[in-house]
């Protein structure tokens, strides 16, 4: 591949993976040229503050922005925004514009990212009823807020993951009733151990925030200009709201790809590299699905994962192996907490806790280690930011404390690393 890539390289997504592999390919060594399509009417800007910082009105235009047009230009990266790609000619080596343009490749990178799930029940597309994954999503939810509390009216918040959780802390932050409505019998509990999620809800309540869970929704219920005024539930009961926020999940972005015939399973299949089943086509970020070295998939949703998943792409691009191996972190900010989460804890067998958990949740700072077989395999950290930055390079060099040392303050984990 890195004999054509002169040509050009296209890349779909002008995201945080697409941004990355522009740039690794120019820190690179690359001198053809790079083009980034993106069919948001903004350049590239950080999506995660969305549910944070710019919800909360607390950020302004120019700090949400990632990439200027003007730095990525310098680099002679040709940004295209409100251009959607609509589909890739393998055979031709060209991607073909929603406008009937067609714009030839040598090397492909896909990095269109993902889609929030919507809500399959009547009354799901009401006014007032919004997924948060773009910065208009996040402006309409945050007009829908201000018209709430001015009227008065509930908000319920449906899911109780990441994005519906930091949701609900900035809305109760603005003084709005809000209640969330999680399917499960607790938060989160597809990443979180018990503990944490336990943790979790009683951090929601004490701000005073409703949670409801194993609910069962059976409608949302709209007024006569069809926007939402609340949600019914199959026992009966009726949750009036002027908002409804929907955070259920997302699907990765594989449409093109299926279409152009690229292995795809729950997202765009790539090995270690961000390789895909055509050799001139890397994907990169959100509309992933890694295969590991023991042929499962993996699929991650963070800012990590779409910027290592970025640079090996483009290393790859260029001929290079530089495989994703690195610990996976991510973090999440509710009230004054920040949580960091490194490595997979599914499969735990065992938990040690460091720290203060219980007690005092204004001083709360503490982290939860997951060990499998022995082995340190995660660390939840919450308001413990040094625990995070060690359980990191402790997880990146296959080094693990015991259970008992974990818990002991007063064993230095640090030591472990010298
Ligand atoms: C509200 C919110 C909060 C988050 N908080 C955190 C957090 O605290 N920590 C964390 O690690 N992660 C967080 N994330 C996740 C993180 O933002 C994503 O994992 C990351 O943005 C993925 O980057 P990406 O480049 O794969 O996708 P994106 O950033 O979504 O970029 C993909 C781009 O491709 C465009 N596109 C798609 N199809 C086409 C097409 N056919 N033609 C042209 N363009 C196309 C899309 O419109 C989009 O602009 C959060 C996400 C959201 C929405």
């Amino acid at each position: 591949m890195s004999d054509s890539i002169q040509a050009g390289i296209v890349i779909i997504g002008a995201g945080q993976a697409g941004v990355q592999t522009a740039e690794s390919l120019r820190a690179g060594g690359y001198a053809g040229s790079i083009t980034l399509l993106g069919d948001e009417p903004h350049g590239p800007y950080h999506r995660p503050p969305l549910s944070k910082a710019w919800l909360a009105g607390e950020m302004d235009g120019a700090q949400l922005v990632m990439r200027a047009p003007e730095m990525l230009a310098r680099k002679q990266i040709e940004l295209r925004t409100e251009v959607k790609v609509a589909s890739i000619d393998r055979a031709a080596q060209q991607v073909l514009l929603a406008d009937g343009s067609a714009l030839p490749y040598s090397g492909l990178v896909l990095a269109t990212g993902s889609t929030p799930r919507s809500l399959p029940l009547p009354g799901g597309n009401a006014a007032g009823v919004h997924a948060l994954r773009s910065r208009e999503d996040a402006d309409a939810i945050a007009q829908r807020l201000a018209l709430c509390l001015q009227q008065q009216r509930p908000v319920v918040v449906i899911g109780g993951g990441f994005i519906g959780l930091e949701v609900a802390a900035t809305a109760r932050k603005k003084g709005q009733d809000v209640t969330v409505l999680e399917a499960a019998p607790r938060l989160l509990g597809r990443v979180l151990a018990p503990a944490l999620s336990d943790w979790y809800a009683e951090l929601h309540r004490s701000h005073g925030v409703k949670l409801v869970f194993d609910a069962r929704i059976e409608a949302l219920e709209t007024d006569s200009d069809h926007a939402v005024s609340g949600v019914r539930l199959v026992d009966g009961s009726l949750l009036p709201a002027g908002l409804v926020v929907v955070g259920i999940g997302v699907h990765a972005n594989d449409g093109l790809a299926q279409a152009a015939g690229l292995e795809c399973e729950r997202g765009i299949v790539v090995d270690a590299c961000g390789r895909s089943s055509d050799p001139a086509i890397v994907a990169a970020g959100d509309c992933t699905a890694r295969r590991l070295a023991d042929g499962s998939l993996i699929r991650l949703e963070s800012v990590q994962n779409a910027t290592e998943q970025g640079k090996s792409a483009a290393a790859a691009l260029l001929g290079q192996e530089r495989p994703f191996t690195a610990t996976p972190w991510f973090w999440s900010d509710q009230y004054d907490k920040k949580l960091q989460m490194a490595g997979l804890s599914g499969g735990a067998e065992a938990w040690a806790i460091r720290g203060n958990m219980g007690g005092d949740m204004a001083g709360a700072s503490f982290s939860i280690y997951h060990f499998r077989a022995g082995k340190l395999i995660a660390v939840d950290s919450v308001n413990a930011a040094k625990d995070h930055l060690q359980a990191r390079k402790l997880l990146d060099a296959g080094l693990s404390p015991s259970p008992e040392q974990a818990a002991d303050l007063g064993f230095d984990l640090g030591s472990l690393l010298k």
